[in-house]
Protein backbone atom coordinates (compact mmCIF):
# COMPACT_ATOMS: atom_id res chain seq x y z
CA UNK A 1 0.00 0.00 0.00
CA UNK A 2 1.36 2.78 -0.91
CA UNK A 3 2.13 5.99 1.75
CA UNK A 4 1.50 8.94 -1.21
CA UNK A 5 -2.02 8.86 -1.15
CA UNK A 6 -4.14 11.56 -3.08
CA UNK A 7 -6.11 13.65 -0.65
CA UNK A 8 -9.47 12.67 -2.59
CA UNK A 9 -8.57 8.92 -1.43
CA UNK A 10 -10.31 7.82 2.24
CA UNK A 11 -8.22 7.47 5.77
CA UNK A 12 -8.72 4.51 7.96
CA UNK A 13 -8.91 4.36 11.62
CA UNK A 14 -7.27 0.98 12.91
CA UNK A 15 -8.99 0.04 16.73
CA UNK A 16 -7.46 -2.10 19.35
CA UNK A 17 -8.10 -3.10 22.24
CA UNK A 18 -8.40 -6.21 24.88
CA UNK A 19 -11.06 -8.57 24.28
CA UNK A 20 -13.88 -7.90 26.23
CA UNK A 21 -12.42 -3.95 26.00
CA UNK A 22 -15.79 -2.85 24.02
CA UNK A 23 -14.51 -2.44 20.41
CA UNK A 24 -17.19 -4.15 19.04
CA UNK A 25 -19.75 -1.48 20.52
CA UNK A 26 -18.17 1.10 20.00
CA UNK A 27 -17.50 0.55 16.35
CA UNK A 28 -21.09 -0.58 15.61
CA UNK A 29 -22.38 2.55 17.03
CA UNK A 30 -19.92 4.88 15.18
CA UNK A 31 -20.54 3.04 11.78
CA UNK A 32 -24.58 4.03 12.84
CA UNK A 33 -23.69 7.85 12.71
CA UNK A 34 -21.40 8.26 9.83
CA UNK A 35 -22.89 5.84 6.58
CA UNK A 36 -19.67 7.15 5.01
CA UNK A 37 -17.60 5.78 7.20
CA UNK A 38 -17.57 1.63 6.44
CA UNK A 39 -16.26 -1.24 8.26
CA UNK A 40 -13.53 -3.75 7.21
CA UNK A 41 -15.12 -6.62 7.34
CA UNK A 42 -11.95 -9.14 8.16
CA UNK A 43 -11.92 -12.89 7.52
CA UNK A 44 -11.48 -15.09 10.45
CA UNK A 45 -11.53 -19.35 10.84
CA UNK A 46 -13.56 -18.84 14.90
CA UNK A 47 -17.09 -19.70 14.50
CA UNK A 48 -19.45 -17.01 14.71
CA UNK A 49 -20.63 -15.35 18.42
CA UNK A 50 -25.07 -15.75 18.12
CA UNK A 51 -25.16 -12.32 17.09
CA UNK A 52 -22.83 -12.40 14.16
CA UNK A 53 -23.71 -12.83 10.34
CA UNK A 54 -21.00 -13.96 7.80
CA UNK A 55 -20.07 -10.94 5.38
CA UNK A 56 -21.46 -8.38 7.98
CA UNK A 57 -19.62 -9.12 11.15
CA UNK A 58 -16.29 -11.61 9.50
CA UNK A 59 -16.41 -13.34 6.82
CA UNK A 60 -16.07 -16.90 8.41
CA UNK A 61 -13.59 -19.11 6.26
CA UNK A 62 -11.98 -22.30 6.98
CA UNK A 63 -8.46 -22.75 7.83
CA UNK A 64 -8.31 -24.66 4.52
CA UNK A 65 -9.38 -20.96 2.83
CA UNK A 66 -7.97 -18.59 5.34
CA UNK A 67 -4.50 -20.51 4.46
CA UNK A 68 -4.91 -20.24 0.23
CA UNK A 69 -5.56 -16.33 1.10
CA UNK A 70 -2.17 -15.94 2.64
CA UNK A 71 -0.52 -18.20 -0.15
CA UNK A 72 -1.81 -15.53 -2.71
CA UNK A 73 -1.04 -12.42 -0.91
CA UNK A 74 -4.60 -11.49 -0.37
CA UNK A 75 -4.34 -10.37 3.50
CA UNK A 76 -2.31 -7.09 3.99
CA UNK A 77 -1.99 -8.43 7.34
CA UNK A 78 -3.22 -11.28 9.57
CA UNK A 79 -2.60 -12.74 12.95
CA UNK A 80 -3.30 -15.72 15.40
CA UNK A 81 -5.21 -15.17 18.40
CA UNK A 82 -6.44 -17.59 21.09
CA UNK A 83 -5.93 -20.64 18.23
CA UNK A 84 -7.68 -18.84 15.22
CA UNK A 85 -6.84 -16.80 12.13
CA UNK A 86 -7.98 -13.01 11.50
CA UNK A 87 -6.91 -11.45 8.58
CA UNK A 88 -7.68 -8.27 6.05
CA UNK A 89 -8.17 -8.78 2.60
CA UNK A 90 -6.16 -6.13 0.83
CA UNK A 91 -8.20 -5.84 -1.94
CA UNK A 92 -10.85 -4.83 0.05
CA UNK A 93 -9.11 -2.58 1.63
CA UNK A 94 -7.41 -0.77 -0.75
CA UNK A 95 -10.43 -0.68 -2.99
CA UNK A 96 -12.59 1.02 -0.27
CA UNK A 97 -9.57 3.68 0.04
CA UNK A 98 -9.20 4.27 -3.62
CA UNK A 99 -13.47 4.75 -4.00
CA UNK A 100 -12.61 7.39 -1.61
CA UNK A 101 -14.54 5.72 1.62
CA UNK A 102 -12.74 6.24 4.96
CA UNK A 103 -12.43 2.80 6.69
CA UNK A 104 -13.11 1.34 10.40
CA UNK A 105 -10.59 -1.62 11.22
CA UNK A 106 -11.24 -3.83 14.32
CA UNK A 107 -7.33 -5.44 14.41
CA UNK A 108 -5.00 -6.59 17.69
CA UNK A 109 -1.77 -4.86 18.28
CA UNK A 110 0.29 -7.09 15.99
CA UNK A 111 -2.36 -6.06 13.15
CA UNK A 112 -2.59 -2.31 13.74
CA UNK A 113 1.76 -2.56 13.59
CA UNK A 114 1.77 -4.18 10.60
CA UNK A 115 -0.99 -1.63 8.71
CA UNK A 116 0.97 1.34 10.67
CA UNK A 117 4.14 -0.23 8.56
CA UNK A 118 2.55 -0.04 5.18
CA UNK A 119 0.58 3.40 5.70
CA UNK A 120 1.60 5.31 8.66
CA UNK A 121 -0.94 7.86 7.90
CA UNK A 122 -3.47 5.82 8.95
CA UNK A 123 -5.15 6.71 12.53
CA UNK A 124 -4.47 4.36 15.64
CA UNK A 125 -7.14 3.91 18.60
CA UNK A 126 -6.68 2.13 21.07
CA UNK A 127 -9.93 0.90 23.63
CA UNK A 128 -9.66 0.41 26.99
CA UNK A 129 -11.91 -0.52 29.98
CA UNK A 130 -11.91 1.34 32.99
CA UNK A 131 -10.49 -1.73 35.14
CA UNK A 132 -8.79 -5.12 34.79
CA UNK A 133 -11.46 -6.14 37.58
CA UNK A 134 -14.04 -4.66 34.88
CA UNK A 135 -12.57 -6.32 32.06
CA UNK A 136 -13.16 -9.80 33.64
CA UNK A 137 -16.47 -8.84 33.97
CA UNK A 138 -17.79 -7.90 30.90
CA UNK A 139 -15.91 -10.89 29.30
CA UNK A 140 -18.01 -13.43 31.25
CA UNK A 141 -20.66 -11.28 30.68
CA UNK A 142 -20.93 -11.17 27.25
CA UNK A 143 -21.69 -15.03 27.56
CA UNK A 144 -20.41 -15.76 24.29
CA UNK A 145 -16.95 -18.05 25.51
CA UNK A 146 -15.80 -20.68 27.41
CA UNK A 147 -14.45 -20.48 31.01
CA UNK A 148 -10.55 -21.57 28.94
CA UNK A 149 -10.78 -18.91 26.52
CA UNK A 150 -12.08 -15.84 28.99
CA UNK A 151 -8.78 -17.12 30.76
CA UNK A 152 -6.78 -16.52 27.52
CA UNK A 153 -8.58 -13.65 26.22
CA UNK A 154 -8.08 -11.91 29.99
CA UNK A 155 -4.26 -12.80 29.95
CA UNK A 156 -3.39 -11.27 26.59
CA UNK A 157 -5.34 -8.30 27.63
CA UNK A 158 -2.44 -7.34 29.72
CA UNK A 159 0.74 -7.82 27.17
CA UNK A 160 -1.65 -5.82 24.45
CA UNK A 161 -2.36 -2.87 26.92
CA UNK A 162 1.69 -2.56 27.09
CA UNK A 163 1.45 -1.51 22.94
CA UNK A 164 -0.51 1.26 24.14
CA UNK A 165 2.64 3.48 23.70
CA UNK A 166 2.58 3.94 20.43
CA UNK A 167 -0.95 4.67 19.32
CA UNK A 168 -2.36 7.94 18.48
CA UNK A 169 -5.80 7.62 20.37
CA UNK A 170 -6.40 5.95 23.96
CA UNK A 171 -10.31 5.86 24.31
CA UNK A 172 -11.38 4.79 28.18
CA UNK A 173 -14.57 3.01 28.37
CA UNK A 174 -15.97 3.63 31.48
CA UNK A 175 -19.15 4.28 30.02
CA UNK A 176 -20.63 3.30 26.34
CA UNK A 177 -22.11 6.29 25.72
CA UNK A 178 -18.92 8.78 26.30
CA UNK A 179 -16.69 6.16 24.67
CA UNK A 180 -18.38 6.72 21.34
CA UNK A 181 -18.74 10.33 21.89
CA UNK A 182 -14.72 10.21 22.31
CA UNK A 183 -14.37 7.88 18.93
CA UNK A 184 -16.88 10.01 17.24
CA UNK A 185 -14.91 12.99 18.25
CA UNK A 186 -11.47 11.41 16.97
CA UNK A 187 -13.16 10.69 13.40
CA UNK A 188 -14.62 14.56 12.77
CA UNK A 189 -11.48 15.80 14.20
CA UNK A 190 -9.55 14.01 12.02
CA UNK A 191 -11.62 14.36 8.89
CA UNK A 192 -10.97 18.66 9.71
CA UNK A 193 -7.24 17.85 8.96
CA UNK A 194 -5.92 20.57 6.78
CA UNK A 195 -4.26 18.12 4.27
CA UNK A 196 -7.41 16.25 4.24
CA UNK A 197 -9.05 19.36 3.48
CA UNK A 198 -6.84 20.68 0.61
CA UNK A 199 -9.38 19.39 -2.31
CA UNK A 200 -12.19 21.80 -0.89
CA UNK A 201 -9.54 24.57 -0.37
CA UNK A 202 -8.00 24.29 -3.41
CA UNK A 203 -10.60 26.51 -5.19
CA UNK A 204 -10.07 29.46 -3.28
CA UNK A 205 -6.41 29.39 -3.88
CA UNK A 206 -6.86 28.84 -7.29
CA UNK A 207 -8.97 31.89 -7.56
CA UNK A 208 -6.53 34.11 -5.35
CA UNK A 209 -3.74 33.21 -7.54
CA UNK A 210 -2.18 30.14 -6.51
CA UNK A 211 -0.81 28.30 -3.21
P1 LIG B 1 -14.73 -6.36 22.30
O1 LIG B 1 -15.23 -6.21 20.89
O2 LIG B 1 -13.66 -5.38 22.65
O3 LIG B 1 -14.32 -7.77 22.62
P2 LIG B 1 -17.54 -6.00 23.09
O4 LIG B 1 -18.00 -4.77 22.39
O5 LIG B 1 -17.98 -7.33 22.59
O6 LIG B 1 -15.93 -5.99 23.29
O7 LIG B 1 -17.96 -5.82 24.64
C1 LIG B 1 -17.77 -6.85 25.60
C2 LIG B 1 -18.99 -6.90 26.54
O8 LIG B 1 -18.97 -5.73 27.36
C3 LIG B 1 -20.32 -6.89 25.79
O9 LIG B 1 -21.24 -7.72 26.48
C4 LIG B 1 -20.76 -5.42 25.83
O10 LIG B 1 -22.15 -5.29 25.78
C5 LIG B 1 -20.19 -4.96 27.17
N1 LIG B 1 -19.79 -3.54 27.24
C6 LIG B 1 -19.15 -2.82 26.29
N2 LIG B 1 -18.92 -1.55 26.74
C7 LIG B 1 -19.44 -1.49 27.99
C8 LIG B 1 -19.52 -0.44 29.01
N3 LIG B 1 -19.02 0.78 28.81
N4 LIG B 1 -20.11 -0.76 30.19
C9 LIG B 1 -20.60 -1.99 30.41
N5 LIG B 1 -20.58 -3.03 29.52
C10 LIG B 1 -19.99 -2.77 28.33
P1 LIG C 1 -12.89 -11.57 18.46
O1 LIG C 1 -12.75 -13.07 18.37
O2 LIG C 1 -13.17 -11.12 19.89
O3 LIG C 1 -13.86 -11.00 17.47
O4 LIG C 1 -11.48 -10.93 18.08
C1 LIG C 1 -10.30 -11.40 18.71
C2 LIG C 1 -9.14 -10.45 18.38
O5 LIG C 1 -8.87 -10.51 16.98
C3 LIG C 1 -9.42 -8.98 18.71
O6 LIG C 1 -8.25 -8.46 19.33
C4 LIG C 1 -9.63 -8.35 17.36
O7 LIG C 1 -9.24 -6.97 17.35
C5 LIG C 1 -8.68 -9.17 16.51
N1 LIG C 1 -8.99 -9.11 15.09
C6 LIG C 1 -10.19 -9.09 14.45
N2 LIG C 1 -10.04 -9.01 13.13
C7 LIG C 1 -8.70 -8.95 12.90
C8 LIG C 1 -7.90 -8.83 11.71
O8 LIG C 1 -8.37 -8.74 10.59
N3 LIG C 1 -6.56 -8.82 11.89
C9 LIG C 1 -5.96 -8.91 13.11
N4 LIG C 1 -4.64 -8.87 13.17
N5 LIG C 1 -6.68 -9.01 14.25
C10 LIG C 1 -8.03 -9.03 14.14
Amino acid sequence: MSSNRSPMEGMFIAVTGPSGSGKTSICKALLETFPHLRFSVSLTTRQPRPAETDGKDYHFVTEKEFHERIDRGDLIEWAENFGQLYGTSRETMERALRDGHDLLLDVDTRGARALKRAWPGGIFVFVIPPSIEELERRLRGRGSETEETIRRRFDNALSEIREIVWYDYIILNDRLDAAIERLRSVYVAETCRRERMMVKIKPFFDRSGGM
